[in-house]
């Protein structure tokens, strides 16, 4: 992706940049580049959009329930090549990628890649899972604490 693509990730989630990454290399390797175009929105930016939205070819959230301001949401073109089919195709990748797409909303907007809410599900169990692991080893210290001190008192006597 080129410089500016890269720029607009900036602020976005990491494993959504990640995904999206994934997804150009893998655009890529089928003959077709693509650009970012949004990545994080602040609450003003979201506002000028939703104001001027009528202008706008693609749906626009209302202010507060984008996920675009919440940097877990980007909007992708493809640039040179096209073939007639490339939305569709970046959609198709996108998925692949772990990425919902737009093209499949009730107000279709094809542009639009955002993290699922599964996905943050995902990422938030392997959190609660790894803290879990922690705690585990926490008790299992305990555990060897607890027997090395009925070691001790059984020496003792
Ligand atoms: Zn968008």
């Amino acid at each position: 992706m080129d410089r500016s693509s890269e720029n607009s990730l900036l602020g976005v989630d990491a494993e959504l940049a990640r995904r999206v990454r994934n997804m150009a290399a893998a655009l890529s390797a089928r003959g077709i580049e693509i650009k970012v175009t949004s990545g994080k929105r602040s609450a003003e930016r979201q506002a000028a959009l939703w104001a001027n939205r009528a202008n706008n070819p693609y749906p626009v959230a209302r202010p507060g329930t984008s996920k675009h301001e919440q940097g877990l949401a980007v909007d992708l073109v493809p640039t040179g090549i096209r073939t007639s089919n490339a939305s569709s195709i970046m959609g198709e990748e996108g998925e692949r990628a772990g990425l919902q797409w737009g093209g499949r909303f009730t107000k279709p907007d094809p542009v639009h890649f955002e993290m699922p809410d599964s996905g943050a599900l995902v990422l938030n169990g392997s959190k609660i899972i790894a803290q879990a692991k922690e705690q585990a080893s926490g008790v299992r210290v305990l555990a060897a604490l607890g027997v090395t001190a009925l070691l001790i008192h059984l020496l003792k006597d």
